[in-house]
Formats: structure tokens, C-alpha cells, sequence
């Protein structure tokens, strides 16, 4: 077992309508699960994806 499961801040942004939602998530190894699905305007793939550590 290791404590290293983190709190993350997560910023997606959408690259087909621009939107921002701003999220947070936990960090498993390597892995951020924020539980964002898709965006508004059903995008659910194109995102650029900004994260900050607590
Ligand atoms: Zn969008």
C-alpha cells in the first residue's frame, strides 16, 4: 500500500467551443479520475488538459 493518491486541480478546456471547466480529481498512479465525461457541445475527445497539484 502507498499514501501517494493526491488531490488535483484540473482545468479542461475544449478545443471545439472553448469552453473551461474546472475540476477536481484524484491522482492514481498516473492516472487523474476527475469523472469528466464531455463537454456541452458533446465533444469527448478533443481537450486540452492543464493540471496543478493542491
Ligand atoms: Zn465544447
Amino acid at each position: 500500500m502507498n499514501a501517494l493518491n493526491s488531490r488535483v486541480k484540473v482545468i479542461i478546456r475544449c478545443n471545439l467551443c472553448g469552453e473551461k471547466f474546472i475540476l477536481r480529481g484524484r491522482k492514481e498512479k498516473g492516472k487523474i479520475d476527475t469523472g469528466f465525461k464531455q463537454c456541452i457541445c458533446s465533444n469527448d475527445h478533443d481537450f486540452e488538459i492543464e493540471m496543478n497539484d493542491f
